[in-house]
């Protein structure tokens, strides 16, 4: 059962849930939001008055449309395509866009809402947006995909721009696919806008470390929160979920700060290594081959391959869901803490259903929600909009000491607004908070728009 709300709250998620009929996703996250707000409305009685939240819980603009494509043999696919404008009070429209076949409109409008706070939290000048379409590139050719992507970007270019709405990568959306997109847009409005999207090449435009920055920056948060605790990473067993580009940077970054990871996985199943993840073999099979995970064991004898394994029930120090929504429930909590696990930290939006964040913040485990700990990836993309304005080209030493920089902070704003608000060690309530009061605080300066 989800925690209950306040009195002055709970019409306004009956409104949300009765608006926004069949997204569960978007319920989901807006309850998790809800629920730590009642302390700020004692504090902040103006913002009940002005109907912020209301405000906060709609967006600004959705966009819903039609990508008609051609495969290899010159079939005809027709797909569905959504960019959520949901808030820019702090900037332009900010975040990814995700292709896989469960999207629709409530999972792009879970992941934006989640973006208004998390962009918060990173204190530079972003707004919260997220897009993505139902289209499915596994299995797709080189061509494919880039037909696809220009068919898309042929509709979404008139709704972007630096100082409008700047998408990048998700679930789906790399490095290729962001090649494709801005080649498109380029041609289609004949400007050379480097700042209209992030995650680009690092020979046109992108930024060091952005790769690396959302997996990199959710280990630089759970060394944070041990810290806090007297403890640190070194030495640590770490079990992280998934295999895609935020699962492989928080291995990198785990075993550069002493700890060893010992299983990852894919959507068919699990590989347990205890020797340690030889993470140039993951990175070969998923960011050269595009393979299944269950290759590794070719490489790796020693090696376990559970076909549909469940991760979390390999023991470990410290649990890092970095795959996808709702991949780890309540009964999976309760197995990582009776297997002696201290910290979790989501490199993925949403991984831990409501039961499971109970189950965390019951056991007092270092539990650090993907709004506070994930948001290095969308805060080193604010850096890549820098150098792009700036027409600058920083070292990866100084991008990822700027990515360091900002998780302490964001851990830190996160900390103390937890203590202030009365719940030590709530990183899901100070996350929260830190977030919404910024964004709360420049809606109510710019007058009822
Ligand atoms: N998709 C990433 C996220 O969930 C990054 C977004 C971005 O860089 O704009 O935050």
């Amino acid at each position: 059962m989800p925690a209950r709300l306040d009195e002055k709250l709970e019409p306004i998620f009956q409104d949300v849930l009765h608006r926004n009929p069949g997204e569960s996703e978007f319920h989901q996250a807006v309850h998790e939001v809800l629920e730590t707000l009642g302390p700020v409305l004692v504090k902040y009685p103006e913002f009940v008055e002005k109907k912020v939240i209301q405000r906060i819980c709609e967006p600004e603009r959705q966009i819903i449309f039609r990508v008609p494509w051609q495969d290899d043999k010159g079939e005809i696919h027709i797909n569905r395509a959504f960019r959520v404008e949901f808030n820019s009070a702090l900037g332009p429209y900010k975040g990814g866009m995700r292709f896989h076949p469960s999207v629709y409109l409530g999972i792009i409008k879970f992941l934006g809402f989640e973006q208004i706070f998390k962009n918060a939290l990173t204190g530079l000048p972003i707004g919260g947006g997220k897009g993505g379409s139902d289209f499915d590139p596994k299995g797709k050719s080189d061509d494919e995909i880039m037909r696809f992507c220009q068919s898309l970007m042929t509709e979404l270019y008139r709704h972007l721009g630096e100082y409008t709405d700047v998408p990048a990568g998700d679930i789906g959306v790399g490095g290729r696919e962001i090649g494709y997109l801005f080649g498109q847009y380029k041609r289609i409005t004949n400007r050379y806008e480097s700042g209209v999207l992030t995650g680009k090449g690092l020979d046109w435009g992108g930024s060091r470390a952005r790769t690396e920055a959302t997996g990199y920056g959710t280990v630089f948060f759970t060394q944070e929160m041990l810290k806090a605790r007297g403890d640190s990473l070194d030495g640590k067993t770490v079990v992280v979920s998934g295999s895609g580009n935020v699962a492989i940077y928080a291995i990198e970054k785990a075993h550069q700060l002493g700890a060893k990871v010992i299983a990852c996985s894919d959507s068919s199943g699990i590989i347990v290594d205890e020797k340690g993840i030889d993470l140039a073999v993951v990175k070969r099979l998923k960011e050269v081959e595009r393979r299944r995970i269950s290759a590794y064991t070719d490489v790796h004898k020693h090696a376990k391959y559970v076909e549909d394994g469940n991760i979390w029930s390999v023991p470990c120090d410290v649990a890092l869901p970095c795959a996808t929504q709702n991949e780890l429930n309540g009964s999976d909590a309760k197995t990582l803490v009776e297997n002696g696990c201290i910290a979790v930290a989501e490199g993925a939006n949403m991984p831990t259903t409501p039961e499971g964040v109970q189950i965390f913040q019951e056991a007092s485990l270092a539990y650090g929600p993907g709004k506070a700990a994930n948001a290095g990836g969308v805060a080193t993309s604010a850096l890549e909009m820098q150098q792009n304005a700036s027409r600058d080209s920083w070292t990866f030493a100084y991008t990822e000491k700027r990515l360091e920089d900002i998780m302490i902070e964001i851990h830190k704003s996160s900390f103390e607004t937890a203590e202030e608000f009365g719940s030590p060690g709530n990183y899901v309530l100070g996350a929260n908070i830190t977030g919404f009061i910024k964004v709360a605080r420049a809606m109510d300066a710019m007058g009822l728009i």
